[in-house]
């Protein structure tokens, strides 16, 4: 039974096969019998959920209408608000957290039927590429135990890949829903800027921040998509423009779409399995009728950079709320002598070395002085890169490229250099800096002995992620990648 999709899960429910509850049941013992290995949740809602779906159950009975997502488990990342139940973003600050409010994706999820079942395990504050900045400890990839399920939505990447949720919400800042998708062998969307409302997720880079789906198919992800989407009077980079119905899009007719491969930015450092599975990816788009034509993405170089200064500097100020004065963590040292003691305590305690490190940055690129020579500087290579997406967009309807440049590293491989770690996020943070909707789609394994999945990322123009979905669903209609699962 927790084998199913999201739609066949729903489908099964509502011709009365089988019960929400059922369905509800057969996911929380899965989670029971993986979790414990995998660590990929915070929090498992078992009471709750069942209790959800009893209701879904028996508004069923009586008639009356469910909503899309009627009984469907989904797992919601550790840094959206569900009302009344704990959210910590993986951070000892936040520990006894519990939110007076739902986050507006969380809303309209349960509004469209679905069942909670959990939090998931995430990097602190979504700081990170391999879910080892938690508090609460690392993720293991459900492919490969030693391996790192990527960040910072490793928990819901790696509950979806292990069928503990069908469905996943994740929050992409700069690929951190998108690389753990692609790590775990799961579809991921990160919705362009705008698309889905931001209200109720911990803010880490709110220029760059957006909340998406984690499921196992691309019809999976608009079907998510067309429930999350849409303004929201409490989110006012919302955006008003009209939300297509993106499972119309899903035709599998790909002819005369163009994807445009920034050659010259896919070469360095690129693993060469991961290179041989993107080839065979575009290979097969192109014989289904793409045409695949050269694209040049010269800033794209400066993309890490300009999203470590823009990144930190924003989380710098957003989490400067994080004092011990209003809610969460606060130190109760014996030496605290006075507020300003105990605010600084309270930093100390809560946050972890990333985080500290981040907001160290962030304060230093934005301080007088240095904010003309590094942040200013950022912002207008921002937009160099902005005027490149616009100009391969003249030649190109996506543009195409690897999620990650890598296979799933060890865990505690980069641990030790920052760099290295930040540089794992090459192909991701574009995206993001310029608000562009993006998906990545399992397109083989790396390694195939060990089998270490591998995603192929397509980026789209702004508010189009109508064209990523009809390619990535025409994609899984040739290939069988994503229906391969972890043992
Ligand atoms: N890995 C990136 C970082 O550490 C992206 C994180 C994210 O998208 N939340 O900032």
């Amino acid at each position: 039974m927790v084998g199913g999709s999201a739609r066949a899960i729903h489908d099964g429910i509502a011709a009365g096969r089988v019960s929400a509850v059922e369905v509800c049941r057969a996911f929380l013992e899965r989670i029971e019998a993986v979790n414990p290995a995998l660590n990929a949740f915070n929090l498992v809602a078992a009471d709750r959920a069942l209790a959800r779906a009893g209701e879904i159950d028996r508004r069923r009975a009586a008639g009356e209408s469910t909503g899309p997502l009627a009984g469907v488990p989904v797992a919601i990342k550790d840094n959206l608000c569900v009302r009344g139940m704990r959210t910590t973003a993986s951070s000892r600050i936040l520990d006894r957290f519990i939110p007076p409010y739902d986050a507006t994706a969380v809303q309209r999820l349960e509004a469209a039927g679905a069942v909670i079942v959990g939090k998931t395990n995430c990097d602190e504050f979504a700081m990170g590429s391999s879910n080892e900045n938690s508090a609460y400890g690392p993720v293991r990839n459900p492919w490969a135990a030693d391996r790192t399920p990527g960040g910072s939505s490793g928990g819901s990447a790696a509950a979806v890949a292990a069928r503990c949720a069908p469905l996943a919400l994740g929050s992409d800042t700069g690929g951190s829903i998108r690389q753990p998708a692609s790590f775990c062998g799961v579809v991921g969307l990160k919705p362009t800027y705008g698309r889905v409302s931001r209200y109720g997720l911990l803010a880490f880079a709110s220029s760059l921040d957006q909340i998406g789906p984690i499921g196992t198919t691309a019809s999976d992800a608009a079907l998510a998509l067309s429930v999350l989407a849409g303004p929201d009077p409490a989110d006012a980079t919302s955006s008003r423009q009209p939300v297509p119905d993106f499972m119309a899009a899903l035709t599998g007719d790909v002819e005369g779409l163009r994807i445009g491969v920034p050659r010259a930015f896919v070469t360095e450092g690129v693993d060469e399995d991961v290179r041989q599975a993107f080839d065979e990816a575009l290979d097969t788009l192109r014989r289904a009728g793409a045409t695949l034509v050269d694209i040049d993405l010269p800033h794209a170089t400066y993309a890490t950079p300009v999203y470590y200064l823009v990144a930190t500097a924003e989380a710098s100020s957003n989490l400067a709320r994080y004092d011990g004065v209003r809610y969460g963590h606060r130190s109760r040292a014996d030496g605290n002598q006075g507020l300003k003691e105990m605010y600084s305590r309270t930093r100390d305690e809560g946050f972890g070395a990333e985080v500290k490190r981040r907001i160290m940055l962030g304060t230093y690129v934005l301080s007088a002085g240095y904010y003309d020579a590094f942040y200013l500087k950022a912002q207008q290579v921002r937009t160099l890169l902005r005027q490149d997406y616009d100009a391969a967009f003249e030649k190109a309807d996506v543009v195409a490229m690897p999620t990650s440049p890598t296979p799933p590293f060890r865990l505690g491989e980069k641990t030790d250099d920052p760099l290295q770690m930040y540089l794992a996020d090459v192909f991701t943070v574009s995206a993001n800096l310029v608000g562009l909707p993006a998906i990545s789609v399992p397109c083989g394994f790396a390694e195939r002995s060990e089998r270490l999945p591998v995603g192929l990322q397509l980026t789209g123009r702004l508010f189009d992620e109508s064209t990523l979905l009809k390619l990535s669903d025409a994609y899984e209609r040739l290939t069988d990648w994503h229906t391969q699962r972890p043992t």
